[in-house]
């Protein structure tokens, strides 16, 4: 008898969510209809941001994001090497130049020693990326913003629902971006949403995602006027009302799943508290909340001889879906084109030879759990067999 195959992470969709999608497809409209905003509205008061911009993925909103904040080409963009790749493509979409940053000594977040030494007079921009969920420090990266006149964009794909230092993030830097992916903590299929307080940068926003066609002139169009005027290049990155409707739907249960995320961190932390081959994730601040998007071990080769690639392999032939997030985004082979080597940043590149990405997502039962805990703890019988030590 073969288990089934637990996936690091998945959607939960209930009989609601289906229900709200049908609903929609009864209605006369399936875009650019209520759905959306009252979607933009729901997350906007769910982490307590002014405006909220739906789009059809969470790269199209780091992409209207960095043209929202005007990069250009000649300007240098902050983006932590680890990260998924989007964060960077998003820079060259607008012809600005990524700089890759390097992690803290202790975790998967940029470490801003490092940024602040990559900063020269074409730096523009830093876009903090809150890894796994954990929230980044954003006190200190709007401090460095401040000294040198950056705009703060928040790559928050990984933290719908976490809170940094008392606050929900979502609100808190120029703009901040999520995706709607179904790993993600809640979807649409795909969506995404760059948050902001600015009114002038939502405008620009809601432009960029409709052609470049002035809103206001939209607006004005429902008095029965053909008129429209296109006053920057925009794109199609709009979200239909059948996903924002499937966004309202999961929205509701967000905190439910954000319960059930923690309790599987729980459930692993208690578990590995005395695995001498594994570094349990950091947890953070205490006034942080972290949203859990990935729970990430990382393998002490050196002193077990239990190797990330190794655990890797034996874990997915026992139908461990375990991952691995993510090789840096500096040694793709893309990026080495542009220049960047292997040693250009080391604690990331060490991270990532270690890490291991466990299952972790709202449809996980407490005996699947069980299944990964058994499978990781019997790690070190498993692999000492296969490799007996000369
Ligand atoms: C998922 C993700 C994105 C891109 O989101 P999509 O909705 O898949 O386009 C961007 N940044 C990070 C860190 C992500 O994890």
């Amino acid at each position: 008898m073969t288990e089934s195959f637990i996936p690091y992470g998945h959607q939960l969709i209930g009989e609601d969510d289906i229900q709200a999608v049908v609903e929609v497809l009864r209605s006369p409209y399936l875009t650019t209809g209520p759905k959306v905003e009252a979607f933009e509205k729901a997350v906007c008061e769910y982490v307590r941001s002014p405006y909220g911009v739906a789009v059809s993925s969470g790269t199209a909103a780091l992409h209207a994001a960095m043209a929202a904040a005007r990069f250009a080409p000649g300007d240098e963009i902050l983006i932590p090497t680890m990260s998924f790749l989007a964060t960077a493509n998003a820079a060259l979409y607008v012809g600005a130049k990524p700089v890759f940053v390097d992690s803290e000594k202790h975790g998967f977040n940029l470490d801003l020693t490092d940024a602040e030494k990559k900063i020269t007079s074409r730096t523009k921009g830093i876009v903090p990326v809150h890894f796994s969920g954990q929230p980044v420090n954003i006190e200190a990266v709007q401090a460095l913003a401040k000294r040198h006149s950056l705009t703060v964009i928040e790559d928050a794909a990984h933290a719908l629902g976490a809170v940094s230092n008392g606050r929900p993030i979502g609100g808190l830097s120029d703009m901040t971006i999520f995706s709607f992916h179904p790993v993600k903590h809640i979807t649409t299929g795909e969506g995404g949403m760059v948050m902001t307080s600015n009114e002038a940068l939502a405008k620009r926003l809601r432009q960029f995602r409709h052609h470049g066609i002035d809103v206001d002139v939209i607006q004005r169009d429902t008095q029965q006027r053909w008129r429209y005027d296109m006053t920057g290049l925009g794109y199609n990155y709009r979200l239909t009302d059948i996903q924002c409707a499937l966004g309202i739907s999961q929205l509701r249960k967000s905190e439910e799943f954000l319960k059930r995320r923690e309790a599987i961190a729980a459930a692993y932390d208690k578990a590995f508290t005395h695995a001498p081959f594994l570094e349990r994730p950091p947890r953070g601040r205490t006034s942080d909340r972290h949203a859990w998007h990935l729970y990430i071990v990382r393998l002490k080769a050196e002193t077990s001889g239990l190797s990330r690639d190794e655990a890797f392999e034996h874990l997915r032939s026992q139908g461990i879906g375990v991952h691995v997030h993510y090789r840096p985004i500096h040694l793709h082979p893309y990026y080495a084109a542009l220049g960047w080597r292997p040693g250009d940043c080391p604690q990331a590149e060490a991270t990532f030879s270690a890490a291991l990405t466990l299952p972790i997502h709202p449809s996980m039962t407490d005996a699947m759990v069980q299944r990964v805990i058994t499978a990781v703890e019997r790690l070190p019988d498993a692999l000492i067999v296969k490799n007996p030590v000369s």
